[in-house]
C-alpha cells in the first residue's frame, strides 16, 4: 500500500522512541525529583524500540526472540510507560498487576508461536492487552489530568491508538488471512504507521506534561512565600492591581488590610528566631480560617501581612479584621502575639493602589500608636 516498507517504519518507530527516551532520561536528570514518573516514561520508549528492533529483525532471528519476547518488550515498555503517568499523577503505579499480567501472557504467546503457530490467535491476546493497557492510561490521564490540555491531547493520542489496535484486529478476523507483522495490506500498514506516530506523540506529550508541571512549580515559588505559603508582595500587588481595576470598571467595593504582629521582635528575642517562624505559620493560619475562596493573603515583610477583600465594603473588612484579631492560636506552647490592623477602602476612581497601601498603612500607624492589638480603618 502506498509503496511503504511496514520494516522500515518499524524500525523507524523504534529510532524515535529512542530518541525520545534520550530527551525523557534527559528531563529526569534535570528536573527536580518532585516531578515523578519520568524514569518508567523514559525506559517505556526504550523497551518499545528495543521491541522493534526484535520486530524488524524478524526472519533473520528465532520467531521465538522475535515474536515472543518483541511482544513483550513492547508490553512492559507500554506498562512502564502507564506507570510513569501513575506516578506523575500521584495515583499508586500498578506495578504487580501489569507485572502478572506480562508474565501470564508470556506462555500464551510461546504457546500460539512455537508449539501451535497461530498469528491471529496472537494478535487477539496482543491486541486485547494493549487496547486494555491504553484504555486504563486514558482514563487515567482524563480522570486525572486536572483536565490540563497536554494531558488532554495524551489522552487522545492513546485513545486513538486504541482505536487504531482494535480496527486493525477486526479487520484481519474478518479478511482471515493475514500473513504477519510485515503484511502490506491496508489495515496493517495503517496500524503501523499510526503506532510510528504514537511513540512520536506519546512521548512529545508527557514532555509537554512535565514541562507544564515544572512551570507550574517555578510560578508557585515565584508568587508564593516560603515560610508561610501566603503570596509574596509581589503577586500581592498584581492581584491588588486587578481588583482595583476590576473595582473602577464594575463600581464594586473591596478593601485592604494592612496587619502587623505586635512586639514580634521580642518573641525572636525571647523565645528564637524558630519558634518567631511558627508564630507567623500559625497567625496565617488563624486569617485563613476567616478568608473566603476570592481573598488574597500576601506577606510584605518580616512580620507584616497584607489581606485583599474584593466586594467587601468598609463594615465588613472591619468585622472580618476584628475576628483576626480576636482569634487565637490553637497550637499548644507557642508564645501569644497580638496584631494590629489597618484598613482602607478606595473612595473615588482615582485612587491609585499606592495611595491605598498608604492609607491602609496611616490606619495601622494609628492602631499601634493607640496602644497595639486593635483595628483601625482609615
Ligand atoms: P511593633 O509592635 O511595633 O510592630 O514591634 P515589632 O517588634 O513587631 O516590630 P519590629 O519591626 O521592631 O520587629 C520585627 C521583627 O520581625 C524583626 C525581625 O527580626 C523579625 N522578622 C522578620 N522576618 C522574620 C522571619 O521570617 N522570621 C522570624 N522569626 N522573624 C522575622
Ligand atoms: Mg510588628
Ligand atoms: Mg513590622
Amino acid at each position: 500500500m502506498l509503496g511503504i516498507d511496514p520494516r522500515s517504519i518499524v524500525l523507524l518507530a523504534g529510532v524515535m522512541g529512542l530518541l525520545m527516551s534520550l530527551v525523557l532520561f534527559v528531563l529526569r536528570r534535570n528536573y527536580p525529583p518532585s516531578i515523578q514518573g519520568l524514569s518508567e516514561w523514559a525506559a517505556g520508549p526504550f523497551l518499545c524500540f528495543i521491541s522493534t528492533l526484535l520486530f524488524g529483525a524478524r526472519g533473520f532471528i528465532p520467531d521465538f526472540m522475535s515474536a515472543v519476547i518483541g511482544n513483550l518488550f513492547l508490553l512492559s515498555g507500554s506498562a512502564l510507560f502507564f506507570i510513569g503517568s501513575q506516578r506523575f499523577l500521584g495515583q499508586p503505579p500498578s506495578l504487580r498487576l501489569w507485572g502478572g499480567v506480562i508474565l501470564a501472557s508470556a506462555p500464551v504467546f510461546a504457546w500460539f508461536v512455537l508449539l501451535h503457530p497461530n498469528y491471529i490467535a496472537r494478535l487477539v491476546v496482543f491486541t486485547c492487552l494493549m487496547a486494555w493497557l491504553f484504555f486504563s492510561h486514558a482514563r487515567l490521564l482524563f480522570k486525572h489530568g486536572a483536565n490540563h490540555i497536554f494531558t488532554q491531547l495524551t489522552g487522545g493520542v492513546l485513545l486513538l491508538q486504541t482505536g487504531f489496535l482494535l480496527l486493525r484486529m477486526v479487520a484481519i478476523l474478518i479478511e482471515g488471512n493475514a500473513e504477519g507483522i510485515f503484511d502490506t495490506s491496508p489495515f496493517q500498514v495503517i496500524y503501523i504507521v499510526a503506532y510510528a506516530l504514537c511513540v512520536l506523540l506519546l512521548s512529545i506529550g508527557v514532555v509537554l506534561m512535565a514541562t507544564e508541571r515544572l512551570r507550574g512549580e517555578f510560578e508557585y515559588l515565584a508568587t508564593h512565600d516560603t515560610l508561610t505559603a501566603c503570596l509574596t508582595r509581589r503577586a500581592l500587588i498584581d492581584a491588588c492591581e486587578q481588583e482595583l481595576e476590576r473595582n473602577r470598571r464594575h463600581g464594586h467595593s473591596m478593601a485592604l488590610m494592612m496587619m502587623d504582629l505586635d512586639y514580634f521582635k521580642s518573641i525572636n528575642d525571647g523565645h528564637g528566631h524558630l519558634v518567631g517562624d511558627q508564630v507567623l505559620v500559625d497567625f496565617v493560619d488563624r486569617v485563613r480560617q476567616q478568608l473566603r475562596l476570592p481573598d488574597r493573603l500576601g506577606r510584605f515583610g518580616g512580620e507584616e501581612f497584607v489581606l485583599l477583600l474584593p466586594e467587601t465594603t468598609r463594615d465588613n473588612a472591619l468585622l472580618v479584621a476584628e475576628r483576626i484579631r480576636a482569634s487565637r492560636s490553637q497550637v499548644a506552647g507557642l508564645p501569644v502575639c497580638s496584631v494590629s490592623i489597618g484598613i482602607a477602602t478606595p473612595q473615588r476612581d482615582s485612587d491609585t493602589l499606592d495611595k491605598l497601601l498608604a492609607r491602609a498603612d496611616q490606619a495601622l500607624y494609628r492602631a499601634k500608636h493607640l496602644g497595639r492589638d486593635r483595628v483601625e480603618a482609615a
